[in-house]
């Protein structure tokens, strides 16, 4: 049966390959998109897949929604609730899934090493090779370790669904192993001092969810333990939150007080033994050693060996991230695009170009501009330099004379020079800001990419490869972000929320709102059943304490 199972599957991936070879004269372009995560998964769904020859490579064959792994290491959500088979997104797409991993990306030669990393693989014959004409990179990222010593070795993570269920099951064996007859009670606080490094949003979230876990589920069960229990969170910065509007974080250390959460602001961890962690208070410089039961680890990112190779190869050095211009194409590099948490923007300064634009505009040479002039060239270069777009979003301003008025105020019919000139357009950069590493940003990076794709592949189908052009004319709009909000769980139902325009929102109606903007964002209808599946067992029976 197995063999017969084996020739048929050949039997289909070959006429497969024949078809898509006789489909269309001129060879399709290849595009290989490595990583199904936010910004992968995002650019698959938006491509038409019927234009390219598609192959996507990640060693997991699966989606995560990682804004809910936190509430996974609690056990409110089970974890196959949150992700979504690679296999089922492209069912009805003419696109190849491959589970290996990608550990070169060959510059050079346009070809990527891929290497199957899992449990079953063919002795002897785990890697392959994939050319492309086209590559997309969205890996992620890892956890930031800052080279701490022990972390490694004794932190958790909180990056993968394996980590999160590790996570469940680690806090639930510290109670029970707490619960043994012959301890101490120095031992039992060991045990039970849970500790959470980075004061960012998911270091936050995650202790709320540990607080909840503890205080709605576990203390009734383990009643005697339960003056034991200590949860620590260690921020480097002087307060947790800190890249959220100052009422939220005000709020969330209010919150986490009176809640017996202690937070240890302007420390740095030194490092972390079997035992124990250390740290140093940067303000009094107190060292602290503090013995744990279980540590998590959530500093921000840190560059994946593959991405940090590339970048070595493109002269890309010294960097976190690879480095794109606005249309995700990676620098000094040819046919490669990136995003997501492995890229970052580097916008084009408009200050850069203020000679070069000054004379573009000055189409009589005389060294001033008139009105028209202005908007005349202002209109033309708004696509290369969105930050103008965002400028007058931002000060209200109806088109681009309001920028002109902005600068000469007073007198209607005035020239500009080019001091002038600076000075009504140098302000709009001011609005550049690089992107975060979230998933918003990520995923509206993969349906633009997608979208540009889309576009290049339909609007001249004739021209050989397809590619989006920089300076000078543009055939696609650059990217730009759009932030619609940020959430912050603070657990016990409630929410604290920053959305466009400066609002600010905490409390339990909060909550609600968290509840449908996560149930409306999930990638299928079965996960987003699932999810409230969880969600409502939870309301009625409370989580599931069981390893
Ligand atoms: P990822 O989503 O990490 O995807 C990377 C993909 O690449 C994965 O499929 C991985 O398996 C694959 N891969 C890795 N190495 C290789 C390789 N060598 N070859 C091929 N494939 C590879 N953001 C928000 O906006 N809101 C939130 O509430 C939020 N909460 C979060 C909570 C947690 C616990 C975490 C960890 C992150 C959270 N984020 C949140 C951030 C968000 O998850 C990331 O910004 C987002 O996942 C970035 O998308 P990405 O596609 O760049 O990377
Ligand atoms: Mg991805
Ligand atoms: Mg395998
Ligand atoms: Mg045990
Ligand atoms: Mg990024």
């Amino acid at each position: 049966l197995l063999v017969a199972l084996a020739d048929a599957g050949q039997d289909n991936s070959s006429s497969g390959s024949d078809e898509a070879v006789s489909a269309g004269n001129s060879r399709k372009q290849k595009v290989v998109i490595l990583g199904t995560g936010w910004g992968g998964v995002s650019f698959l769904k938006n491509l038409d897949s019927s234009k390219y020859d598609v192959r996507v490579v990640s060693p997991r064959n699966y989606f995560v929604f990682t804004p809910l792994l936190p509430s996974v290491t609690s056990g409110t959500v089970e974890a196959r609730s949150i992700t979504e088979p690679i296999r089922r997104i492209i069912r009805k797409k003419d696109v190849k899934f491959h589970e290996a991993e990608c550990t070169k990306i060959d510059a050079a030669n346009k070809k990527v090493v891929c290497r199957d990393s899992s449990d079953v693989k063919c002795v002897g014959k785990e890697e392959f090779e994939l050319e492309y004409d086209y590559l997309v990179v969205a890996v992620g990222a890892t956890s930031n370790t800052f080279g701490t010593k022990g972390v490694e070795e004794y932190c958790h993570f909180l990056k993968e669904i394996e980590d999160a269920e590790k996570i469940r099951g680690r806090i639930v064996d510290c109670f029970e192993t707490a619960s043994l007859p012959h301890l101490s009670d120095e031992d039992r606080r060991k045990l039970l001092s849970f500790v959470i490094v980075g004061g960012g949003p998911t270091g936050v979230e995650y202790a709320a969810e540990l607080h909840d876990l503890i205080h709605e589920d576990l203390t009734g069960l383990y009643p005697e333990l339960q003056k034991i229990v200590k949860i620590t969170v260690v921020q480097s910065g002087d307060h947790i939150l800190n890249t959220f509007d100052g009422r939220i974080s005000e709020y969330a250390e209010k919150k986490f007080a009176r809640e017996g959460i202690d937070v240890k602001i302007g420390s740095r961890v030194l490092g972390v033994s079997d035992e124990s962690i250390t740290f140093k208070s940067k303000a009094t410089g107190n060292l602290v050693e503090m013995p744990y039961g279980m540590i998590v680890w959530s500093t921000g990112i840190g560059t994946r060996p593959v991405v940090a190779d590339y970048m070595k190869q493109i002269g890309q050095t010294d960097r976190r991230v690879l480095a794109t211009d606005e249309w995700l194409r990676v620098k000094n590099a040819e046919g490669v695009y990136a995003l997501g948490d492995c890229a970052t923007i580097e916008q084009r300064k408009i200050a850069e170009d203020i000679a070069y634009l000054f004379k573009l505009a000055d189409k009589n040479g005389d060294g001033t501009l008139s009105v028209s002039e202005f908007v005349d060239t202002m209109n033309n270069v708004r696509v290369r330099y969105p930050q103008i777009d965002l400028y007058m979003e931002r000060q209200h301003m109806k088109g681009v004379v309001g920028l002109l008025n902005d600068a000469i105020k007073k007198e209607k019919d005035l020239k500009l020079d080019l001091d002038h000139f600076s000075e009504a357009i140098c302000k709009v950069d001011s609005q550049m800001k690089s992107t975060p590493a979230t998933a918003q940003v990520a995923a509206q990076q993969g349906e633009y990419l997608a979208r540009s794709f889309n576009h290049l592949a339909t609007e001249d189908p004739d021209e050989g490869p397809v590619r989006i052009r920089g300076g000078g004319r543009h055939r696609c709009q650059p990217f730009l972000y759009r932030h619609l909000g940020q959430f912050a769980p603070l657990g016990g139902e409630t929410t604290a929320a920053e959305l466009p325009g400066d609002w600010v929102s905490i409390g339990r109606s909060t909550q609600w709102l968290w509840y449908s903007v996560y149930a409306s964002k999930q990638v299928s209808w079965r996960t987003r059943a699932l999810v409230i599946f969880d969600w409502t067992k939870r309301f009625v029976f409370g989580r599931d304490s069981s390893r």
